[in-house]
């Protein structure tokens, strides 16, 4: 897919805005777009590398709170409301940006191959039966009636109707359409180097293209966080992507196992994902990752070993200690934001988290919902 993001500005010409986003992923760009559609007028965009092409990018695009979720807890609770907000996100993207992203609404099947893995998926039915989530159980022919390509081995299936997906690199060029639409400045192959304060208030931003003076910080720079902020301590999660080619599409559902899961996207390709790997800052794809990704691939649906490789690739989840996202103001440097750590599901979360951050910016009041992911959860917040 051609990914059509607008030209950049490489330099900037003004020293002084109102609110300076750092990292233009998912994140950074859906917050600045919030913050303009609620009037903020002078937002900048700094991005080290070019606009959306980190762990945004390298996602899968699934919109998933329930297929995974063992409990109902307060992430659950803001997954949840976050698949809500796409479809009406969805449509307003495309009218600002004319990009279709693609929102699929299929829905989810979850297989089991073994005793255990059904153990897992019955109490999954169990929990989310009891608190009226919508889920589907299916025998092994029910599953394989839905999409024909599941092995014969099964053993049994969950479908979720509601864990949808979306194509997240046109997601991305939306965003970047739109933030360009609304006005925004991107400032594009510019590092943030560290935060400027003042008696505990934001004063700016020193950047390797010199400084720049701005009331408010919105830090989302996924897993490179912790070199802006020691405190705040985000761990980079390596997740490698195999994509294959396919036509006619192989399956029209999102589809996991409990090791894997492969993904269709309406042009023919087919993503199969994914390692969950603490390596550091390396985004190399590795034999040991693509042999795993396969072979879990090839238990859902034997057909993949006939497919074509057309890529791969690996991007860095940005991981908190806890898991969390962090989200929200610090309480102890005025004028200074956080929202990063969305781990495995920043696409997911970003329509909820640009209306909140946007809104605790604009009202100065931090809604109730953020209380769980507030950066002060962690030590005294230290930026330089
Ligand atoms: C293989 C894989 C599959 C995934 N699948 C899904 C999925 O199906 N559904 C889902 O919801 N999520 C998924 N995720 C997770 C999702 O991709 C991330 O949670 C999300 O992209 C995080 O967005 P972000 O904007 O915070 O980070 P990024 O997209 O990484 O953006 C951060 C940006 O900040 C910039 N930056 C960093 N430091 C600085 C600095 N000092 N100065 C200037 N710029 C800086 C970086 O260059 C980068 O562009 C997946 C991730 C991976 C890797």
């Amino acid at each position: 897919m051609v990914v059509n993001l607008p030209a950049m500005n490489s330099s900037k010409d003004k020293l002084i805005h109102d609110v300076v986003i750092i990292g233009g992923g998912v994140i950074g760009l859906t917050i600045a777009r919030a913050l303009a559609l609620r009037g903020v007028r002078d937002i900048c965009v700094l991005e080290r590398g070019a606009l959306g092409t980190e762990a945004s990018f390298a996602a899968a695009g699934m919109l998933a709170p329930q297929a995974e979720a063992d409990s109902r807890d307060e992430l659950f609770n803001l997954l949840w409301q976050s698949r809500d907000l796409y479809p009406n996100f969805a449509s307003a993207l495309k009218e600002e940006s004319g990009i279709d992203i693609e929102l699929d609404t299929t829905g989810t099947l979850y297989l089991a191959f073994s005793e255990h893995d059904q153990t897992e998926i019955d109490q999954r039915y169990e929990w989310q039966t009891q608190v009226g989530l919508p889920v589907e159980k299916l025998a092994a022919a029910e599953a394989r009636m839905h999409e024909p390509c599941i092995a014969p081995d099964l053993s049994g299936a969950l479908r979720f109707p509601l864990d949808i997906q979306v194509e997240n690199r046109r997601v991305l060029s939306a965003l970047a359409n739109s933030v360009s639409q609304l006005g925004i400045r991107t400032l594009c192959g510019i590092n943030a180097e560290s935060i400027e304060k003042h008696h505990q208030r934001v004063k700016g931003i020193q950047t390797s293209d010199g400084f720049i003076a701005c009331e408010t910080v919105v830090v989302a720079s996924g897993a490179w966080t912790g070199f802006l902020s020691s405190s705040v301590k985000i761990e980079p999660i390596r997740g490698q992507m195999i994509c294959l080619t396919t036509t006619p599409q192989l399956t029209r559902h999102v589809i996991y196992s409990p090791r894997g899961y492969i993904v269709p996207r309406q042009d023919g390709r087919l993503l199969a994902g994914s390692t969950s790997e603490q390596a550091g800052y390396k985004k190399e794809v590795t034999v040991g990752g693509v042999t795993k990704i396969l072979d879990n691939a090839m238990e859902i649906a034997p057909a993949i070993s006939g497919l074509a490789i057309a890529d791969a690739w690996a991007g860095l989840r940005p991981k908190a200690s806890d898991g969390l996202p962090v989200l929200g103001p610090c309480g102890e440097i005025d004028g200074l934001f956080f929202a990063t750590g969305h781990y495995r599901n920043g696409i997911l979360l970003a329509p909820i988290t640009g209306e909140l951050l946007a809104k605790t910016i604009v009202d100065g009041v931090t809604p109730a919902i953020l209380a769980p992911f507030s950066p002060d959860r962690f030590a005294a917040i230290n930026v330089s």
